[in-house]
């Protein structure tokens, strides 16, 4: 396994948990308000994989559990061995992907690897592409949220709520999906390092909380579990 960034501890990053967040590098999508955008883009900055052994080493009691986020964690074909071995150490694991491979979560499943799962949701199914790029599929998405469910998965979906979504896209976000255990809405910050050519997106102004407060309220009648994330 390679990982190309840490937080040592958090407590945000796993409901209820205190936990390590370890960083994988590379993603199949190209978003354009990614915060992440040197692990997609610089891949060659790895971590030194000893030092993350023993620092989990020494924090098993200390920390409940490790996060697996990217760039896109499911890319790489060493995770679910990675995160058997996570749980052999006693940790809880968390997996956060943008749902683009969900024959990797259907496996993660049937090796128990994995007891919480955050599935990025970018865009109404019509948009998901123009949103998300590089090779996202609003399909492949949807399947993996269903195989979470029919699993009966612990997790929760996640959207960004970027100032390129009307409500009416909201709307019919809500609508395409089953309903979830959670549905959290996270405000949309403008990031620090962005291509070029989306300089024009990233100027938009932000949501204000009150406004996507006040869109929560209506995604509940087609999402009762909606979350606000600040
Ligand atoms: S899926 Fe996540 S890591 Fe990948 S480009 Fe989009 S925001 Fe960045």
């Amino acid at each position: 396994m390679i990982f190309a960034g840490i937080v040592k501890t958090s407590l945000i990053d796993y409901p209820g948990k205190i936990a390590t967040v370890l960083f994988t590098p590379g993603c199949n999508f190209n978003c354009f308000f990614c915060h992440n955008r040197r692990l997609i883009e610089d891949i060659d900055e790895i971590l030194d994989m000893t030092e993350i052994e023993e620092f989990l080493l020494k924090r098993q009691g200390l920390i409940d559990g490790v996060v697996i986020t990217g760039g896109e964690p499911t890319l790489h074909s060493d995770l679910i061995p990675y995160f058997i071995k996570l749980k052999s150490m006693g940790y809880f694991t968390k997996l956060d992907s943008n749902g683009s491979n969900p024959e990797v979560i259907l496996k993660c499943i049937e090796s128990n690897a994995v007891d919480y799962y955050a599935i990025d949701y970018k865009a109404p199914s019509s948009k998901y592409y123009a949103i998300a790029r590089g090779d996202s599929s609003f399909q492949k998405v949807q399947e993996t949220i269903n195989i979470l469910i029919t699993n009966h998965q612990l997790f929760e979906v996640r959207t960004t709520v970027i100032p390129q979504l009307s409500l009416p896209d909201l709307i019919q976000m809500s609508e395409e999906l089953p309903v979830v255990p959670k549905y959290v809405l996270n405000p949309y910050k403008v990031p620090i390092n962005y291509l070029e050519c989306d300089q024009e997106q990233i100027n938009v102004p932000p949501y204000s909380e009150k406004q996507i407060a006040e869109f929560a309220e209506t995604l509940k009648l087609y999402q009762p579990n909606v979350v606000l994330l600040f």
